[in-house]
């Protein structure tokens, strides 16, 4: 799994994929997008899958975009 800086990574246009994003100051709340620049970005919640549930402490971070990273297998170029 690699981590790619979210103004590295080259989104394809919008298709069947979903990318998994985190924050990098907030490793464990998680987004997916299939492109951000496109789409909204859809926030998940905690990484282990819980949904959000009406905690404060698990709303989402207020760290600009530039700070998401993209969480892939691969190298960060979708052609
Ligand atoms: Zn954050």
């Amino acid at each position: 799994v690699k981590l790619v800086p979210v103004y590295e990574f080259k989104f394809p246009e919008p298709g069947p994929e979903h990318f998994s994003i985190t924050c990098k100051n907030h490793t464990f709340l998680r987004w997916i997008t299939k492109n951000p620049y496109q789409r909204n970005i859809h926030y998940l919640g905690l990484a282990d899958g819980t949904k959000e549930n009406g905690f404060w402490m698990w709303q989402e971070c207020a760290c600009p975009f530039g700070d998401l990273v993209v969480i892939t297998e691969t190298e960060g170029v979708v052609t």
